[in-house]
């Protein structure tokens, strides 16, 4: 049973990382990224709702990421164990997701922290070429999770959950190095 939760600010690699292991361990990958922007795509309520703050790179109010998360939570795959990337995005989030988990008798096991300087997102990011990643929207969402997520990496360590592991290596050794950090912390 693995329960983990990625952190880490956009471009660090977060959701390769997750899809990886999600594929080597047959655990669902959530990322509310994903859910979000496949929601725009198809003009979903919840899609129309979510988009202006998307282009933005401003969160998505909590109460619509709260339905969509607790919904998602409680599909029937996630009995083997999850592997959440993108949320909870700010302290609220975190809190009503010990809530959730409470309710439902789980908790997480780790929450890996994915460290990468600002600067080497940034280039990342542009080069990525996705819809919200302009440059000015790419510092946003830079200037977003330093203000509103990386708080969450004090409430995790609080919670003696949090792990780091260096981003800012090529993708298969950070793969290599998340694989022994999980033998450890879960295995
Ligand atoms: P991501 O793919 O995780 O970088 O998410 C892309 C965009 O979706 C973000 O810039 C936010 O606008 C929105 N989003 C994703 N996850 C969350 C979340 N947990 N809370 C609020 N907004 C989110």
């Amino acid at each position: 049973m693995t329960r983990l939760i990625f952190l880490g600010p956009p471009g660090a690699g977060k959701g390769t990382q997750a899809k990886v292991l999600s594929q080597s361990s047959h655990i669902p990958h959530i990322s509310t990224g994903d859910i979000l922007r496949s929601a725009v795509v198809q003009q979903t309520e919840l899609g129309k709702q979510a988009q202006a703050y998307m282009e933005q790179g401003e969160l998505v109010p909590d109460e619509l990421m709260r339905s969509m998360v607790k919904e998602r939570l409680t599909q029937s795959d996630t009995a083997q164990g999850w592997i959440l990337d993108g949320f909870p995005r700010n302290v609220a989030q975190a809190a009503f997701l010990e809530d959730f988990l409470a309710q439902v008798e789980q908790s997480c096991d780790v929450v890996i922290n994915v460290e990468v300087p600002n600067e080497v997102l940034v280039e990342r990011l542009l080069n990525r070429g996705r819809q919200d990643d302009t440059r000015s929207v790419v510092e946003h969402r830079l200037e977003v999770y330093a203000e509103q997520t990386a708080p969450l990496i004090d409430f995790y360590r609080d919670r003696q959950k949090l792990a780091s592991i260096n981003g800012n290596q090529s993708m298969e050794t950070v793969t290599e190095e998340l694989n022994q950090l999980l033998g450890a912390a879960v295995g």
